[in-house]
């Protein structure tokens, strides 16, 4: 077996050299594919985690310059559910089997703090058995604890890019990388648990930015890590930009199974957008976690991020079955359990 590789699978971590010896060469794949899968059934067999996503709103007081509803796309179509409709989504999701539900969004300054504390504590109320988990973006600590008092269980924050400049250049003048880790280590010490990740392929992205995005997890430790393409959008400025690389978030979600074994990592929409296969080679890259879509069938085509967003077939959450039977056909099975974090070895 490979030194370099063999050396990842045992320490866990890398010199900035080896990892970027490893990320600019396709040679180490095949390999790196298996060692992930050996650490993954260490902590979770083959299981495989399924969770609700309720995208609540399209509406966005951001202008992140890579995402399809920032606040300055004026084509874009917007909407919000009312506790209700979330509530209904829940209770169809329960129904069909989802024990976690992801309630993501756009920042919509209607969602008061008083607006989600209700909602949290009326799904916590009804569906005491599950684990909800807020995908909220940046709001400030007191919002953040009173969340996690009212029944919130885990929190999705990604950092998008660990370098500075970077983020400067994706993001709006109003965003700091600085204020979005400090978001993030604040969830952390509230008692969440916390996802973070980035895009992969983003434009003006280097090498050497995606191995300063692993230096921030290895300091974070993070429960959950979502990365997936950078996928471009008709209607905001990075339109003519390049579309990440398939192979390169796969080789990346083998390298974060083997720094984070003990991590839940989605395979994502974006991962599936990009190719239809891409969300089965993800779970065979290392990831567990699939998060098929939960929102009221009539507004899932306007949580558009990117263009040709999927939301049918499998990544439809009532269609369940045809997910359960990709993910026995390539080698796992669904768990129908919260699916928590695992810190050691089954
Ligand atoms: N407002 C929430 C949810 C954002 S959408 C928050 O800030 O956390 C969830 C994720 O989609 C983002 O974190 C981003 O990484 C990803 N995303 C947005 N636009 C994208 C694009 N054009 N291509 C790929 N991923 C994108």
């Amino acid at each position: 077996m490979n030194d370099l590789i063999k050396k990842l699978f045992e320490n866990k971590t890398l010199n900035n050299e080896e990892f970027l010896d490893i990320l600019s060469s396709n040679k180490y794949d095949e390999e790196l594919k298996k060692l992930a899968n050996i650490r993954r059934e260490e902590y979770y067999g083959k299981d495989v985690y399924i969770r609700g996503l309720i995208e609540f709103s399209n509406y966005c007081k951001n202008n992140c310059l890579y995402c399809g509803i920032r606040a300055g796309n004026s084509k874009a179509n917007r909407y919000r559910l009312n506790t209700e409709d979330i509530l209904d989504c829940c209770e169809e999701g329960y129904k069909l089997g989802f024990r976690t539900f992801v309630l993501q969004g756009g920042e919509d300054p209607y969602f008061s703090d008083d607006i989600f504390l209700e909602i949290i504590s009326k799904i916590r109320s009804s569906f005491p058995d599950c684990a909800i988990t807020l995908s909220l973006g940046e709001r400030d600590y007191k919002s953040f604890k009173d969340f996690f008092d009212a029944g919130a269980n885990r929190y999705l924050l990604r950092h998008e890019t660990a370098n500075e400049s970077h983020f400067n250049k994706i993001h709006p003048n109003n965003l700091s990388l600085e204020k979005r880790k400090n978001c993030i280590l604040q969830l952390k010490e509230i008692g969440y648990q916390v996802g973070s990740g980035f895009m992969v392929g983003s434009p003006y992205q280097k090498l050497e930015y995606l191995i300063e995005d692993l230096r921030f997890l290895e300091i974070l430790q993070p429960d959950m890590i979502g990365i997936g393409p950078f996928l471009s959008h008709k209607d905001t400025p990075f339109k003519n930009f390049e579309n990440g690389s398939m192979c390169l978030t796969l080789k990346l979600i083998s390298i974060l199974r083997l720094m984070f074994p003990y991590s839940l990592i989605p395979s994502t929409t974006a991962l599936g957008t990009i190719n239809p296969e891409g969300r089965e080679l993800g779970l065979k890259a290392g990831a567990n976690v699939v998060m098929p879509n939960l929102s009221p069938s009539n507004v899932r085509n306007k949580y558009e991020l990117y263009d040709n967003k999927i939301y049918s077939g499998s990544e439809a959450a009532e269609s369940i079955e045809l997910l359960t039977k990709l993910i026995e056909k390539s080698g796992f099975k669904v768990s129908v359990n919260r699916g928590d974090v695992k810190r050691t070895t089954l």
